[in-house]
C-alpha cells in the first residue's frame, strides 16, 4: 500500500476521501474530537441502540411491562440476534444464540465437548490464551471426576501437542494482547484429524473479519458482543453450536430457558432441542435490544469491505510509527504480516503503562496489557485514516519530550 516515499498527512486524508465505509461513522455518537482506538475492548454507542433502548425502557418496558415478551418479541431475541451474528461468523442462523458471558459460556461449550469426546480427557490450549479462558477450563477440571487434565502449548508445538486423549482444543481466533491470527481452518482440520473438537473464542474477530465457521467445519464457538459488535458494556455473549452436533451437545447449566418447554414448569429438565438448549436463564433485554440495534450496521456493508479498511488502518499505522517514532524503544508486538494480523496494531515499551495514560489524556484513547503492551484496536466501521495519522502524531510527541516520564501517569486504575 505504501511505497518507501515517506507518508504525509495529504495521503493520508486522501485515503478518506477513498474510503467507501466513510459514511457509517455518522451512525456512532462519538465524542467530539476523540481519536477511538479501543473499539476491540468497547464498541461505541450506536444512535440507534440509544433510540431502541429508549424505546424499550418509555414503551415497553414502562407501558407494556410483562405483555411485552410476546408483544414486542423480548422471548425471541436470544435467537434474532443469534442469527445475525451467525452471518459475521460464517455459521447458519439456527447455530447461534445468545446468552450469558463468554466466560460462562466457554464453561458450557467446554463441559459439552468433554461429553462428546467421553474416552478423552485432555483439554489443549495456549499459555498466551485470554486468562478467563484459561481458567474456565481450570475450574471445570477441578470439579469433574475423573479429573481432565488442562495441556498447554505454543505456537508451533500446539499441534505436535495433539494425541488421541485431547478431547477439545480450545483457543482464541485472534490473540488478545499481540493480535496475531490463528489459522481457524488449518487448526481445525488438524485436530478434526486426531478425533478432537476445538472451541474458538471469536472474541476478538467477529465483527471485524470474515471468520469462516462453516467453510473450516468448526464444531464450537463463543464470543463478545460489546467490542468489535458494539453492543454496549456486558451485553451478552454468543454461543455456536455446529448443527451436526447440537442433538449430541449438552450445557452443563440446566437452566429453564433451555428446557424444551420452560413454560410447561416441568420439575424435570428436559434439554431443548437444537441451539436453545445453550441458554440458561431469562435473558438481559435491554443489553439485547442495544447489540440487536448496534448489528443492523452490518448488514449495509461486505465483510470483505471491513477486512480490506481495517488492514489498511493497520499497515498505515505501522508505518507511520516506523516513519515517526524511531529510535524510541518502540517495537512491534503485531505480526507485521497482514494475512496474520486481526484488526489491531500492539506496540512494546518498557514504560508502556505510563505512554498510553499519556496517549489517552491528550485525547487518543487505546488500552495497555501487562507487562508492557499498548494496544490500538482498529475499527473500520467509523475509524478514519486520518485518526491515524493523528494519533501517530500525538504518540510522537510524548515519545519525544517524555512526557509520559510523570508521576501521575504511574498510577492505576482498577482497570487497565
Ligand atoms: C474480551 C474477552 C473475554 C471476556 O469475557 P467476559 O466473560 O465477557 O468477561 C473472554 N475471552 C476473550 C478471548 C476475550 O477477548
Amino acid at each position: 500500500m505504501f511505497d518507501s516515499s515517506p507518508i504525509t498527512r495529504e495521503t493520508v486524508a486522501a485515503l478518506d476521501q477513498q474510503d467507501v465505509l466513510a459514511p457509517l461513522r455518522d451512525n456512532f455518537d462519538l465524542p467530539e474530537g476523540l481519536l477511538y482506538f479501543d473499539g476491540n475492548s468497547l464498541g461505541p454507542l450506536l444512535h440507534d441502540s440509544r433510540e431502541r433502548v429508549a424505546e424499550t425502557l418509555q414503551q415497553h418496558w414502562g407501558r407494556d411491562l410483562i405483555q411485552s415478551w410476546n408483544r414486542h418479541g423480548w422471548i425471541d431475541l436470544p435467537r434474532r440476534v443469534g442469527a445475525k451474528i451467525a452471518r459475521l461468523i460464517g455459521a447458519q442462523p439456527d447455530e447461534v444464540i445468545v446468552s450469558d458471558s463468554t466466560s460462562v459460556n466457554l464453561y458450557k461449550l467446554l463441559a459439552a465437548a468433554l461429553e462428546l469426546r467421553p474416552d478423552r480427557s485432555v483439554i489443549l490450549s495456549q499459555p498466551s490464551q485470554f486468562p478467563t479462558d484459561l481458567y474456565m477450563a481450570q475450574g471445570l477440571a477441578e470439579l469433574r471426576h475423573p479429573r481432565p487434565e488442562l495441556r498447554l502449548a505454543e505456537g508451533d508445538n500446539l499441534l505436535s501437542a495433539l494425541d488421541s486423549d485431547v478431547a477439545v482444543v480450545s483457543l482464541s481466533h485472534v490473540d488478545f494482547k499481540t493480535g496475531e491470527r490463528a489459522d481457524l481452518q488449518r487448526i481445525t482440520q488438524a485436530a478434526h484429524k486426531h478425533g478432537a473438537l476445538v472451541l474458538w473464542d471469536l472474541s476478538h474477530s467477529a465483527g471485524a473479519m470474515d471468520v469462516g465457521l462453516a467453510a473450516a467445519d468448526a464444531d464450537l464457538a463463543v464470543g463478545c458482543t460489546y467490542k468489535f459488535l458494539n453492543g454496549g458494556p456486558g451485553a451478552p455473549a454468543y454461543v455456536y453450536v455446529a448443527r451436526r452436533l447440537q442433538d449430541r451437545a449438552q450445557s452443563p447449566l440446566w437452566g429453564w430457558f433451555g428446557h424444551q418447554d420452560p413454560f410447561a414448569f416441568d420439575t424435570q429438565y428436559q434439554p431443548a432441542t437444537g441451539i436453545d438448549r445453550f441458554q440458561c436463564g431469562t435473558p438481559p433485554i435491554l443489553s439485547l435490544v442495544a447489540v440487536d440495534a448496534a448489528l443492523n450496521l452490518f448488514e449495509q456493508v461486505e465483510l470483505s469491505q471491513i477486512r480490506q479498511k481495517s488492514v489498511h488502518l493497520g499497515n498505515l499505522l505501522i508505518a507511520l510509527v516506523e516513519q515517526q517514532c524511531p529510535g524510541f524503544d518502540l517495537t512491534l508486538a503485531s505480526p507485521q504480516d497482514a494475512s496474520i494480523r486481526g484488526s489491531q496494531v500492539s506496540l512494546r515499551h518498557p514504560a508502556g503503562y505510563q505512554i498510553m495514560q499519556a496517549l489517552i489524556e491528550r485525547g487518543v484513547v487505546g488500552d495497555f496489557r501487562a507487562p508492557d503492551i499498548l494496544r490500538f484496536g482498529l475499527t473500520p466501521l467509523y475509524q478514519r485514516f486520518i485518526d491515524v495519522w493523528k494519533a501517530v502524531e500525538v504518540l510522537r510527541d510524548i515519545l519525544e519530550h517524555r512526557s509520559w516520564d510523570q508521576p501521575e501517569f504511574e498510577r492505576r486504575g482498577k482497570v487497565t
